[in-house]
């Protein structure tokens, strides 16, 4: 008989909850259920043609070699000049190192630098990965609850308290899945005078989503506002939500060169060089016409207006406009304790979700997931018309209960 031994390691953590929801989703849809899926996790936007064109080209030419384990010239020197012009930020190519989206360049940072009990310090709700990555890295995380009166913030007091001499980072997503929190100049300045004061902390600020901002949202720079922390900040990002390219997988990590090159030594250990044909891919979105990024904020914008008008006027459920992201975190805190038409108890967000989906075929993710309840999450990646059906069947739903 054979028997498998899996590691502490994996038996440590669980599955992607969104990206269990959103197989889920699928299924049922392919079951043929009447489904309107706002577990979604990425623009329902079409990577700009030149994009497209520009892979294309690539397999055309012959580009389908290892490339460069930091990745390829072209696209380091691009993602330099992007730092530069976007972030107002200088960073050589020599600094950026080339990932498999910003997923794995997370997992890889957080694996070049824990050892067993460093602890991680992350604001919730936070994204559904961090947590278990820190624990696959065997590192701790310190959950750090950030209420909606704060706008799902951390604050300079919250950071204070929670470092102790194990703390190696701070994680910041900044716009955040999924609260849509978007720290200010002002913010990141507060927190960066705690920080000061603790020379043990690395800041690893995650910026995925970092062109999608509402009502004319600045995007100021950590390491802008704070020069002082620049050797101690490894910044993430990424082509997959800006440029409509999720499948593509190109991530990049910038930083302290002696950081980088750690990882990037995990990096050519393990997965391995990045693909070719979407790194071409990438120096196209990263150089070419980005013309578009407004009129897509433009689109999720009327979105957001729309969505949260109409989720606010269901009562027991609301929600505050997101800063940036596409997402809305909708507070249901007014539902629990209700009873559905067949009898059962809304006792958490797991139960209301499960109710959303059951009764009125809306796919949602519970707050659970994002380590703050009693929430669920709404993605404003999918049409006007799906959110309004959307809504309009949670609504109903929620009238259902007594
Ligand atoms: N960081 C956050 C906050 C995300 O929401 C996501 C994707 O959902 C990622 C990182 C992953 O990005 P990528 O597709 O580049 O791996």
């Amino acid at each position: 008989m054979t028997s498998i031994r899996i590691a502490q390691r994996a038996q440590r953590i669980k599955p992607s909850p969104s990206g269990a929801a959103a197989d889920r989703a699928q299924e049922l849809k392919r079951e043929g259920r009447d489904l309107v899926n706002l577990v979604v996790g990425e623009p329902d936007f079409d990577t700009p043609a030149h994009v497209r064109e520009a892979a294309i080209a690539a397999l055309r030419q012959g580009d389908t070699r290892y490339p460069h384990n930091w990745g390829t010239p072209a696209l380091r020197a691009a993602i330099s000049r992007k730092l530069a012009r976007d972030n107002g930020i200088d960073y050589g190519a020599e600094q950026v190192l080339v990932t498999h989206g910003a997923k794995a360049a997370i997992f890889l940072a957080l694996s070049a630098t824990l050892d067993a009990g460093d602890e991680v310090i992350i604001p919730a709700p936070y994204w559904v990965s961090y947590p278990d990555m820190v624990l696959a890295c065997d590192g701790t995380p310190v959950i750090v609850p950030c209420s909606e009166a704060a706008r799902f913030k951390l604050s300079a007091a919250q950071l204070a308290a929670a470092i102790t001499p194990r703390t190696r980072w701070l994680l910041i997503n900044s716009p955040a899945n999924p609260s849509g929190a978007t720290y200010s100049a002002e913010e990141y300045r507060a927190l960066a005078e705690v920080l000061l004061a603790h020379p043990q902390v690395m800041v690893m600020t995650d910026e995925i989503y970092e062109h999608i901002r509402y009502d004319g949202r600045a995007n100021p720079h950590l390491v802008a506002v704070e020069p002082r922390l620049r050797e101690r900040v490894l910044i993430v990002n990424g082509v997959s939500k800006t440029y409509a390219m999720t499948g593509f997988r190109i991530g990049f990590v910038a930083g302290p060169l002696p950081l980088v090159k750690a990882i990037a030594k995990l990096k050519s250990q393990s997965a391995g060089t990045s693909c070719s044909i979407s790194q071409a891919a990438a120096v196209a979105a990263y150089e070419g016409d980005e013309g578009f990024l407004a009129h897509n904020r433009e689109v999720y914008q009327q979105r957001r207006d729309r969505a949260v008008a109409l989720i606010n006027a269901i009562p027991g459920l609301g929600c505050l406009a997101p800063e940036g992201a596409f997402y809305l975190y909708v507070n249901c805190a007014g539902l629990l304790g209700k009873r559905t038409p067949a009898g059962t108890l809304l006792s958490d967000d797991q139960a209301v979700v499960l109710y959303l989906l059951e009764q009125a075929g809306v796919a949602l993710v519970p707050g659970a997931a994002y380590g703050l309840s009693p929430y669920f999450r709404a993605s404003i990646a999918t049409s006007l018309e799906n959110l309004e059906q959307g809504i309009g069947r949670i609504a109903r739903a929620v009238a259902a209960l007594s």
